[in-house]
């Protein structure tokens, strides 16, 4: 995956030392007075990162009685996020590899709340979740406030459309599942008037062209050349391939896709030749990637360039860069970069409140002690974080509850383990990094693609362990030999 913020900032690494005890008098007192289990850890957010950290801490703090576990989350099923573009494109059914947090949680030590968080209220160590309204607008659930000893924040990330004049109007963005089923159903909407010799009922259909086919084409611009934006036009291009399996006249070349790159090449991070091998790879799918191509603006039927060229587009996607949820900026005193996430220090610990953490995209962390550099919002760096971040609490947890004094935190360095970028079923490529040198290696094809999968399998284990994640594999492989290859409703 790209580095999507890569602003240096200097992060005030105030040293952590056993002289400097993370504990505070508040949690020294409140274990005195309460029976153990009642030390309350609430994490708020249950993506990559936060649910991984859950689980641990479920299985090593909740089951043990030494500390309440709480999962916090805004919607009641958890979906790794580097699917979404095969939500989006329907080469994923969502509902077959999502995750129920309350089933999870009673199996794995934890609690669950569904609830979206709003506020903060440091004095009284309490986070405070938004009112929950029906279908129709009517409060059902009223403000809720909900206690902490200890607060971890694993909010995750939204796109960043940089102010861009039409872009939150009429783009489409991959912040969620939701979002990604929505993108799914407009696809589906503007394929459904092209299907069986539909044509628009007056005037000319102002974005198509004929495909090769005999049918409007639909011009889909992606803007963004990171790994999200290839990875959702190959899985577009896909999905249409296996449609025109059920849909004729439906082909792959029914959408036009244009990938959009404001930089002189996509794939910034990744090294040059394989960057270019990408591109190929999409020319050779009749995807159009047009580099130096800044966004100036969007309206419902195109995008506007900086140099004055018009894309005809009818299903635009942001994906150029994020930014964190505004909700988070400054909350109730805590520090943030410029992009809204908050500053930690390499313990994880915000920069003004030892008691709470925060991590994954929602976090601006020095890539090591006292790095100028963040490290870049991925699913490989709030997997490690939430390792380390285990590791620190249960230490921590396990010394209070020994009236000792609990250890310095351990200090998070990011370790880049490569990127890979899947281009749907067709290839993948990207970088490995190891041996002892940490040397780069380049794979291409079948072997980079599954690298790619194996990362997918990798978070299933954190949360399942090897063997249900095997029987999940297995349920997957029968599933797909008796239901089409693509959703498509
Ligand atoms: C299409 C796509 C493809 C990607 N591919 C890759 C890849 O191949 N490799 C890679 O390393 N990275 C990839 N990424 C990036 C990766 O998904 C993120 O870096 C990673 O998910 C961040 O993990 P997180 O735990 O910080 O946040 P998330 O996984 O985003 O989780 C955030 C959680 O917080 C919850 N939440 C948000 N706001 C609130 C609130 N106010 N109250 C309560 N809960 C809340 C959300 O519901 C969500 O469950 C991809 C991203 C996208 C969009």
């Amino acid at each position: 995956m790209q580095q999507r913020n890569a602003q240096p900032t200097k992060v005030n690494e105030a040293p952590v030392t056993a002289e400097e005890p993370v504990v505070s008098t508040h949690q020294t007192a409140r274990l005195a007075q309460e029976p153990a289990g009642d030390f309350r850890i609430v994490i708020v957010g249950g993506g990559a990162g936060g649910l991984e950290l859950a689980t641990k801490l479920g299985e090593r703090l909740g089951r043990r009685g030494l500390a309440r576990i709480i999962l916090v989350d805004a919607n009641p099923t958890h979906l790794w996020k580097p699917l979404l573009h095969e939500v989006a494109a329907g080469t994923l059914n969502s509902y077959q590899d999502e995750l129920g947090y309350l089933g999870h949680a009673k199996h794995h030590g934890y609690r669950f709340q569904f609830g979206r968080m709003e506020g903060l209220d440091r004095a009284r160590r309490q986070i405070i979740l938004a009112a929950m309204t029906d279908d129709k607008g009517e409060e059902v659930v009223g403000r809720r406030r909900l206690d902490y000893d200890l607060l971890v924040l694993a909010v995750g990330s939204i796109s960043n459309d940089f102010g861009t004049p039409g872009v939150r109007e009429h783009a489409r963005f991959l912040d969620s599942r939701l979002e990604a089923e929505i993108l799914h159903r407009d696809l589906l909407i503007l394929l459904a008037g092209r299907v069986d010799g539909a044509t628009p009922d007056a005037g000319p259909d102002q974005d198509s062209q004929t495909a090769p086919g005999g049918i409007p084409s639909i011009g889909v611009a992606i803007v963004g050349g990171g790994a999200t934006g290839v990875e959702l036009a190959a899985e577009l291009h896909q999905a249409m391939e296996d449609l025109s399996r059920y849909a004729a006249p439906v082909k792959a070349g029914t959408l036009q896709i244009t990938v959009l790159e404001a930089a002189d090449r996509i794939l910034s991070p990744l090294p040059e030749r394989l960057a270019f091998n990408v591109s190929e790879a999409l020319r050779h799918l009749n995807i159009a990637v047009l580099t130096k191509a800044k966004v100036a603006s969007m309206d419902a039927e195109s995008v506007h360039l900086a140099d004055g060229r018009t894309i005809p587009a009818k299903i635009k996607v942001w994906a150029a860069g994020i930014k964190a949820p505004a909700f988070l900026r400054e909350i109730d005193g805590l520090e943030s970069h410029r992009n809204g996430q908050l500053l930690v220090r390499s313990t994880l610990q915000t920069t003004r409140d030892d008691a709470i953490f925060a991590f994954g995209d929602c976090a601006w962390c020095p890539q090591s002690p006292g790095s100028d550099l963040p490290v870049p919002a991925r699913a490989q760096a709030a997997h490690q974080e939430a390792e380390l971040l285990a590791k620190s609490l249960v230490r921590h947890v396990e010394a209070l509850h020994a009236c000792r004094q609990p250890p310095p935190l351990p200090t998070y360095s990011y370790s880049d383990f490569g990127s890979l970028i899947s281009l749907s079923r067709y290839t993948a490529a990207g970088t490995l990094m190891g041996g002892v040198f940490r040397k780069s290696y380049l794979i291409e094809g079948w072997f980079a693609r599954l690298a790619y999968i194996s990362l997918y399998r990798m978070h299933q284990m954190a949360l399942h362990g090897i063997w249900r994640t095997l029987i999940l594999i297995l349920t997957n492989r029968l599933q797909r030999m008796t239901q089409p290859s693509l959703k498509m409703h």
